[in-house]
């Protein structure tokens, strides 16, 4: 039986070459020097720090340089896609505003280099599975998991590299007539690669991130299709990333063991097709810090590494990002300070000022990050930051705010746009505790009282403000009144007038200002009381005034 009879035995219909495949994926018509990248995840429905990493990075790289961006679903592991996987993907990626230009979507795909899920695409792998048959470059491997265990275990004996390879490679050169007897059994094989690589010599590749590195030539027969027909990583990833145009591949550093695979297969099919070697980013894995040691963030361990974590946290993906991009790059930061309120993406990202070693997961830097972030938005941006997740997470107070939208804005847009804005959220699940007040229905009031005023005392001055209180009352009448209510009860009506003299004072103007704080707002530190007098109203000042009265005088 020759070669030709067999090849049909082994991939049988298919009839297509590899150049009426590579037809199929002219080159792209794009400016000199743009990037094509792509995000290749599994549909597993879980997506991590790590995703958005290395997302936030191809985007960057593609749309900076004026290329393409596309979503590849890496669906070949069956067992390991879940339900709705693509579709959250694509949300995920959708609210972090990373756009992709080409690939899957929830039902369907857009773009000219499909089928972007890989799983149809079968077909295309074993076109150029049969091709590299042909060309004596790949072989059926009919070797039982025994077999193969057996080897294993041979080769940790001996301490020799694992693989399919050398001596053990036992149906690399098998007879044509050997092949066709297995297969007339009926036995179930896989496609093997026939390496010719050489580990006394080396395989030498730029990744972008880690400079030159030189590896031992691969010269295991890696698996190209599995028994099923589907595609193994490997190949799929050297056949799509080359039909696709990929110009860069950003993965995680988890790869460059395999690289030396990668490299082997690239040459081989430079030889056969003229197919080229994309650039390799291996990213940083994300670290943490553990007692003082640095450790990789786990699934299991760490449900930071979960993106659903922040979601349901209520960090606002600007925040997220932001963060991220100080790990990135490292002049991010610097940039950011002299450019305070520029888009992220102004930034002039930059390959060469990614780190290579572990990336180091900051929980508090990325919270104060996140703070900062929030106070920099505006009113609109955090009611709606704000009402986007607490219809998810806090039905009653998406309810309370959503009843009164412009009232809601209002208590946002408190000391917010100007120089030093006010730092109350770092997430959106924070402005429960910044805004119960506002609403009866939350308020829940606990007064607390300068070490000068007993509650009798500060009943009367509460009683004296209720009846005094004037709600047209511009800022600085606001304030004169409350001076003037001071001095009436012993208060100083300005605290230099008190530090002068203090023994001629009850207190002064802040002790004041602090009992109809509590009065209000029920608790010591709120935002500027002139504006929550105005937000409350005069029924509503003049009520719990007077509640307040009536409860310290009690006591
Ligand atoms: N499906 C692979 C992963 O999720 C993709 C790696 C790659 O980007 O090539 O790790």
């Amino acid at each position: 039986m020759d070669r030709q009879e067999l090849a049909e035995r082994l991939f049988p219909g298919v009839s297509e070459t590899p150049q009426e495949i590579m037809d199929r994926y002219p080159p792209r018509k794009l400016p000199e020097g743009a990037a094509v990248t792509r995000m290749a995840p599994s549909p597993t429905g879980f997506m991590h720090l790590g995703n958005l990493y290395g997302a936030i990075t191809d985007e960057r790289i593609a749309h900076r340089s004026g290329g393409v961006f596309m979503l590849r679903i890496e669906d070949t592991d069956a067992k390991r896609a879940v339900e709705g996987g693509v579709q959250k993907i694509i949300e995920v990626f959708d609210r972090f505003g990373l756009n992709f230009d080409e690939g899957a979507l929830a039902d369907g795909e857009t773009g000219a280099y499909g089928p972007y899920r890989q799983r149809q695409r079968e077909r295309i792998y074993k076109v150029f599975a049969k091709a590299l048959f042909l060309a004596g470059r790949a072989y059926p491997c009919f070797a039982t998991e025994e077999e193969l265990e057996a080897i294993r275990q041979e080769q940790a004996a001996k301490n020799e590299n694992p693989g399919y390879y050398g001596k053990y490679a036992v149906w690399r050169d098998a007879p044509a007539e050997r092949i066709a007897e297995a297969l007339d059994a009926g036995r179930e094989y896989v496609i093997r690669y026939r390496s010719e690589g050489d580990p006394a010599q080396k395989a030498v590749c730029t990744d972008l991130i880690r400079g030159r590195l030189e590896v031992p030539q691969n010269d295991s027969d890696l698996v190209l299709l599995k028994s099923d027909g589907i595609p193994t990583y490997h190949f799929a990833h050297v056949v799509d990333d080359t039909l696709m145009g990929t110009t860069h591949v950003v993965r995680g550093e988890e790869w460059l063991a395999t690289l030396p695979y990668h490299l082997d297969m690239f040459r081989t099919m430079r030889e056969l097709f003229g197919w080229k070697t994309p650039k390799y980013l291996h990213t940083a894995h994300m670290l943490k810090m553990e007692d003082g040691h640095k450790r990789k963030l786990s699934k299991r361990k760490d449900p930071e590494l979960a993106l659903d974590f922040y979601r349901s946290g209520g960090y606002p993906e600007r925040a997220l990002i932001e963060y991220l991009m100080t790990i990135l790059n490292s002049n991010y930061e610097e940039w950011r300070a002299a450019n305070p309120d520029a888009d992220w993406r102004d930034f002039p990202f930059s390959v060469k000022k990614m780190s290579s070693s572990g990336a180091l997961f900051d929980m508090e830097k990325l919270r104060d990050v996140s703070k900062n972030v929030i106070s920099r938005m505006t009113a609109d941006e955090v009611l709606a930051g704000v009402l986007g997740w607490s219809a998810e997470f806090d039905p009653e107070l998406h309810a309370l705010l959503d009843a009164d939208r412009d009232y809601a804005r209002a208590i946002f847009a408190i000391g917010r746009g100007g120089a030093k804005p006010r730092k109350d959220l770092v997430t959106w699940a924070d402005a429960r505790g910044y805004l119960d007040f506002f609403y009866d229905g939350l308020f829940r009031p606990v007064y607390a009282l300068p070490a000068c005023a007993d509650g009798a005392a500060a009943a009367a001055i509460l009683r004296d403000y209720a009846g005094a209180f004037d709600p047209a009352d511009d800022r600085d009448g606001w304030f004169a009144r409350v001076k003037s209510l001071a001095a009436r009860f012993g208060f100083a009506p300005e605290t230099k007038l008190w530090k002068q003299d203090p023994a001629a004072y009850r207190g002064h103007v802040g002790d004041v200002s602090m009992i109809l704080r509590s009065a209000l707002t029920g608790r010591t530190n709120s935002p500027d009381l002139y504006d929550v007098c105005s937000l409350l109203g005069a029924d509503r000042v003049r009520a719990r005034l007077s509640a307040a009265a009536d409860a310290l005088s009690e006591n």
